[in-house]
């Protein structure tokens, strides 16, 4: 791949990233950190090249096998959320998806790691994060309803698919003072929760209505 498709021309140009940037500022993304991985980030790379011309667009775009590519929005507003209070070390990602995300949040930390179930979603985000030069990234084809117990404990989780109810081994596997952020419930009606493990209890703040995709089981 050429310099060229990554930097991008026109429609997926440094300008028009910047406007996504301001935009996301606008609705109150104030993480300088996060907007820079925004700004950075190619995302027409991660979208079919025809809808190259919209990848800058705050919105959610397909990816094929009925996924999707998170809004951008979102995307920032998850990774300020679990960022806020702290550095990572150790942190889980749950749905790869096409690894826009992954990519956004992984110079963040110190260590990635992602699970996806769709195993041609997953190569493919393998590769563009190659591509990009992105190395502190473990992948893994599987189910991330069980998170990852080899790797476990993790400083902060983020899921990218919404299950109905909260998945106990994901709990199991934070640190006490880490962060879960998942999106819970049914289609129509999720809400973007962020749990923090304490000593005795689990502490639950909701940061909105959301709509992702619906967290599965099993793999494909
Ligand atoms: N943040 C991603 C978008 C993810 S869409 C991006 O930027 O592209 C949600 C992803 O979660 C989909 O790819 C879906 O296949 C995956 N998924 C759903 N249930 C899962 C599960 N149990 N384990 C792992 N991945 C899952």
């Amino acid at each position: 791949m050429t310099d060229l498709r990554l930097s991008g021309i026109g429609m997926t140009s440094a300008r028009t990233r910047d406007r996504l940037v301001q935009r996301l500022r606008e609705q109150g993304i104030s993480n300088l950190a996060v907007l820079e991985r925004i700004r950075n980030v190619p995302r027409h790379i991660f979208v079919d090249e025809a809808l190259g011309s919209r990848a800058y667009e705050d919105t959610a775009l397909p990816i094929g096998y009925g996924q999707t590519i998170s809004q951008p929005y979102i995307v920032a507003r998850m990774t300020e959320a679990l960022l806020e209070g702290g550095t990572l070390d150790n942190v889980l990602e749950v749905g790869t998806g096409c690894g826009y995300q992954t990519a956004v949040l992984a110079p963040l930390v110190t260590r990635l790691y992602s699970i996806e179930r769709i195993e041609p979603l997953l190569s493919r985000a393998r590769e563009r994060l190659r591509e990009l030069g992105i190395r502190n990234v473990r992948f893994r084809h599987g189910d991330g309803t069980v998170g990852w117990k080899a790797h476990a404990p993790f400083d902060g989780i983020l899921v990218a698919a919404a299950p109905l109810t909260l998945p106990e081994a994901l709990v199991r596997q934070l640190k006490v003072g880490g962060r879960l952020l998942v999106p819970i419930g049914p289609e129509g009606e999720q809400e973007l929760v962020r749990f923090t493990r304490r000593e005795q209890r689990l502490e639950r703040e909701s940061l909105g209505g959301v709509a992702f995709v619906p967290l599965l089981g099993g793999t494909s």
